[in-house]
């Protein structure tokens, strides 16, 4: 099966926002002039959000973390945000309305796009929101390959956050493996340790607990992986961010990838070699989509309502920002 981020990028949603604007999607236009195009400047957030069990109430994860990491993602590459926290989960309120049908939840991109500006000056940028409907069951396991191509240095483009730029490697990662037939790629760091996957973090499994790489290891600082450890935590499952070698991952018991639109994916095999499917990793998993789906509260994973679906089945947009941003 294809990867869900790339799912959803099928999609052509009747709806985007631009800087807290509902506009046609097929109308939303950028100039081939943007530094959003000619210098690949544009910083992004992926954010995921819910519909509870009983299927009333659709909530975003943990969207005060997105707004932040966006805010850093900017601030690294001097483009100045334009927009407080309220009006960027209003936007997402007014996009998801127009979008949010029932049996499926929804896949945010906020995309803080370069269009005016030239070389650090006059920099403007324009958040474009877009949304994609995304399937409520499973992903199967998937199959990955090492990728001959490395991660960036932290001193040749970051990775901790999150730039467009930094896919430029993943995809050429990615179109390697998966001309050997493979879902997905891992890249190494410049030291031939674990990096990450194209748009996930990885895990491992063994006698020793579960471990991810830290952020300094040329991964993204992952929202989804400290969410997990939290919920590591309440199972009482040893977790920890450490360096992870090659031949570790290889030998590993089990392997997950872990990401806001991967969730906790499981992995079958890498480069021939095979994973455990029903270990920790399995009922991790488990307990990170009933906190999901609104089932168990944890502390520090926030799941704030967005949507509500009323008696008639109408969706009213009314979210409810958490008391900690009031
Ligand atoms: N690494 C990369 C390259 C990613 O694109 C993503 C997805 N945002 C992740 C890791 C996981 O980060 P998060 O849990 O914050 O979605």
């Amino acid at each position: 099966m294809a990867h869900t981020a790339s799912l959803s990028q099928l999609q052509n949603p009747p709806w985007a926002l631009v800087n807290g604007e509902l506009v046609p999607y097929q109308d939303v236009k950028i100039h081939i002039s943007a530094e959003a195009l000619t210098r690949a400047l544009s910083v992004f957030e992926g954010l995921k959000g819910y519909w509870n069990t009983e299927g009333d109430v659709f909530s975003v994860r943990t969207p005060r973390r997105h707004y932040d990491r966006l805010c850093r993602s900017a601030a690294l590459f001097h483009i100045p945000i334009r927009f407080s926290y309220e009006e960027f989960v209003a936007g997402l309120a007014t996009l998801g309305e127009r979008l949010l049908v029932p049996e499926r939840d929804l896949w945010f991109r906020t995309t803080l796009y370069v269009t005016e500006g030239h070389w650090g000056e006059g920099t403007v940028g324009d958040l474009i929101v877009t949304a994609f409907t995304q399937q409520k069951h499973d992903p199967d396991p998937m199959r990955l390959g090492v990728s001959t191509w490395r991660r960036a240095a932290d001193v040749a483009l970051p990775t901790r956050v999150k730039s467009s730029a930094n896919y430029v490697g993943a995809r050429l990662a990615r179109i390697e493996v998966r001309r050997l037939g493979y879902d997905d790629a891992i890249l190494l760091n410049e030291g031939g340790r674990v990096a990450e996957a194209t748009g996930a973090c990885v895990l491992i499994a063994d006698n020793n607990g579960i471990a991810s790489p830290p952020t300094s290891e040329g991964c993204l600082d992952s929202i989804t992986v400290d969410a997990l450890g939290k919920v590591c935590r309440e199972l009482g499952l040893p977790f920890e961010r450490r360096p992870i070698d090659r031949t570790e991952l290889l030998t590993a018991d089990e392997c997950g990838v872990a990401g806001t639109i991967s969730e906790l994916t499981l992995i079958d095999e890498i480069d021939g070699y095979r994973y455990r499917q029903n270990g920790v990793l399995a009922r991790l998993r488990q307990r990170y989509l009933e906190v999901m789906r609104g089932e168990a509260v944890l502390a520090g994973i926030d799941l704030m309502p967005l949507i509500t679906r009323t008696g008639n089945g109408r969706a009213d947009a009314g979210y409810a920002l958490p008391a900690t941003t009031r």
